[in-house]
């Protein structure tokens, strides 16, 4: 069976002290529980160095919050895919509801990232998700279509193979209210149907997450649902207690 995958997204937020405390408390738990579970961890990009060095010889992967499409040069204050790898990095979350809505990242833009991503042998990891008005309007499948959609416009039919989609409704994230279990697993399928419809290829690989108030209370009824492939931590994996025993939760499933 595929392990849980675990990412812990720190947003604008930590210091090195709370990554010193963070690795230094994790790394107690890691032999039990870690490597029943993919832990994927996305600080601040600034801190993911300083990161690996308090991890001496745990082995977690990283994700950075946000990169360019453009390779090199006059694009002042942004990160490109190379400079990703150059830190050891693995994963790109692209499209995170709050990017879109306090960068102004369209689908277009963030299907160039996605691009850029790929073929520079990082791994995207895509944010897709409605508004609370888009949900009560009945619009969620069509406005997930289109953020996919636009990926394949841009990437092609094997733009989703091996990359990670994290279905994120706006109306959850920070809000300390979970789409519901069954909700999670009705809009994972459709969304893996609709991929796999788009592709024209039932083999392509790809993993599907939930994010949006992932808490120790919800994780074990989420993280049992059959298209739940793991789950997308935002404020929760700041709080290494909570974190842990969420990935302690998610070992027993
Ligand atoms: C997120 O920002 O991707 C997220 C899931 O946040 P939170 O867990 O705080 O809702």
């Amino acid at each position: 069976m595929l392990k849980p995958i675990i990412i812990a997204n720190w947003k604008l937020n930590g210091d090195k002290i709370l990554v010193q405390k963070f690795i230094k408390k994790i790394s107690f738990d890691y032999k039990k529980y870690f490597k029943k579970n993919t832990i994927i961890l996305s600080p601040p990009i600034i801190y993911i160095e300083y990161m690996k060095k308090c991890m001496k010889n745990l082995k977690l992967s990283f994700a950075v919050q946000n990169v360019d499409y453009n390779y090199q040069g006059a694009f002042t204050g942004e990160i490109s895919t190379y400079m990703v790898q150059e830190i050891g990095a693995k994963y790109v979350i692209l499209g995170h509801s709050e990017r879109r809505k306090n960068h102004f990242e369209n689908n277009l833009l963030v299907a160039k990232k996605f691009y850029c991503t790929k073929i520079n042998n990082l791994i995207p990891i895509l944010c897709i998700g409605e508004t609370k008005n888009e949900k009560k309007s009945g619009l969620t499948k069509s406005i997930l279509k289109k953020q996919i959609d636009e990926i394949f416009l841009i990437c092609g039919k094997n733009a989703f193979n091996n990359t990670l989609i994290a279905y994120e409704p706006i109306w959850a994230i920070g809000t300390g209210t979970n789409a519901s279990p069954i909700l999670i697993n009705k809009i994972l399928k459709f969304i893996k149907k609709y991929i796999i419809y788009k592709s024209d290829n039932t083999n392509i690989k790809f993993y599907m997450q939930y994010g949006g108030s992932v808490s120790t209370e919800n994780i074990k009824d989420i993280i049992c649902q059959k298209y739940v492939d793991g789950v997308l931590i935002g404020s929760g994996s700041l709080n290494y207690k909570n974190f842990l025993k969420m990935i302690q939760i998610s070992s027993k499933n």
